[in-house]
């Protein structure tokens, strides 16, 4: 057997700031002649005008195609005989992670390089090299993994501000599950999704995100709430796509993504954003690994701040709910999960035991630091 190796992996370049779509076509130049866009309606009136106008400065065409909304299979070979039929050499995700996890597949099958522009900064998804595939149904189905990252990651933060909230709360809780599950691998000594034994840059950049998470979260949200772009939502922005990011695929993945793709196959959690089930998740893995009393109490308090549910009741379920309990649990520990890259053995059972025992503990928490009770979460 060879020796195990050490990896970090990355974009080829990230761009952010304040104005930066206004120069995408600049960018995207030295990449490809002729990028195919996939954006969904709603994102391209919001921006079209503005990458029409960058591209055009350019010299390039302006192709754009609509985006179907889900990240399935079927719409990555819709996009995949896009890209043949038009002969774009770049294929150009603009939006959330949904449609850069589309593009990248899509782009990687095609045999043409990818570039993202996130509109939002929901997910830790647009600076990797792989894809999270779902059913038609919105069920996890697989991970797609790339021997490329992006060309071109770029974030223009202004447009991201202007966005709802709700999607950067969400970021922050995708980005503060990096490094909980980062140090989980390290102390297993697993492999991460970068495909070897984790390095110190990419642990480190893990426990960053954490750090500029705990330390601006809050303002920035706040500072969102107004659409205004300050230093705080400029450091959240960058916690959560390119830290996470790099954090999250060459730090590793554990027991907190392997319990939110557990969620995603009970139908009562479809309609809430990938960041949501992942701090359940997080607090989860807290529980599990039998961590401080006060760490789990602090994690608690700091999520309800920032607007992330910690308990069962604001995802839909509840505790006592064996059978979507054990289907979360199943799925969280399937064979090939990343919680299986936890530094000890885990079985669904104990996954039920954990998800049951985190609404009570999470209440008794927010009670006592006077913060308010879980709402439930009824699925539209
Ligand atoms: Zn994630």
């Amino acid at each position: 057997m060879s020796t195990p190796l050490r990896t970090v992996i990355s974009p080829s370049r990230y761009v952010q700031g304040k104005g930066a779509i206004h120069q995408l076509g600049e960018y995207l130049k030295p990449i490809g002649s002729n990028p195919l866009i996939v954006a969904d309606d709603l994102v391209w009136g919001l921006v079209g005008h503005d990458i029409e106008a960058s591209l055009k400065n350019a010299g390039l065409p302006v192709q754009r195609e609509a985006f179907g909304g889900m990240p399935t299979a079927r719409e990555v070979d819709r996009i995949v005989e896009v890209i043949k039929r038009t002969g774009a050499d770049v294929a150009v995700a603009v939006g959330g992670g949904s449609a850069i996890d589309t593009v990248k597949a899509a782009g990687f099958l095609a045999g043409i390089r990818w570039a993202n522009c996130p509109t939002v900064a929901s997910t830790d998804a647009p600076c990797s090299a792989l894809s999270v595939i779902y059913t038609e149904n919105g069920e996890f189905e697989e991970y797609r993994f790339f021997p490329r990252n992006p060309d071109l990651v770029l974030v223009d933060s202004q447009v991201v501000a202007r966005a709802p909230v709700e999607l950067l709360v969400a970021g922050v809780g995708d980005a503060l599950a990096t490094w909980l599950e980062a140090r989980a691998t390290s102390r297993s000594n697993s492999n991460t999704m970068a495909g070897g034994l984790p390095t110190l840059t990419g642990t480190a950049l893990a426990q960053l995100s954490w750090d500029v998470l705990w330390d601006n979260a809050l303002p920035a949200v706040d500072a969102v709430r107004d659409n205004e772009v300050t230093p705080a939502v400029e450091k959240v922005i960058e916690a959560n796509t390119l830290l996470s990011g790099l954090g999250f695929e060459s730090g590793g993945l554990a027991a907190a993504h392997a319990i939110h793709n557990g969620l995603t196959a009970v139908a009562a959690t479809h309609g809430l954003a990938h960041g949501q089930k992942v701090n359940i998740g997080s607090v989860s893995q807290l529980v599990l690994e039998g961590a401080p009393t006060s760490e789990i109490r602090d994690f608690v308090e700091f999520t309800t701040r920032v607007g992330l549910p910690n308990t069962l009741t604001e995802v839909g379920l509840r505790a006592d709910d064996a059978d979507a309990l054990k289907t979360v649990a199943d799925a969280a520990t399937a064979e090939g999960e990343t919680i299986h890259a936890m530094p000890f053995t885990v079985r669904s059972a104990d996954v039920v035991s954990v998800l049951a025992s985190i609404e009570r503990f999470a209440t008794r928490v927010r009670r006592e630091a006077k913060l308010p009770d879980p709402v439930p979460y009824t699925a539209h």
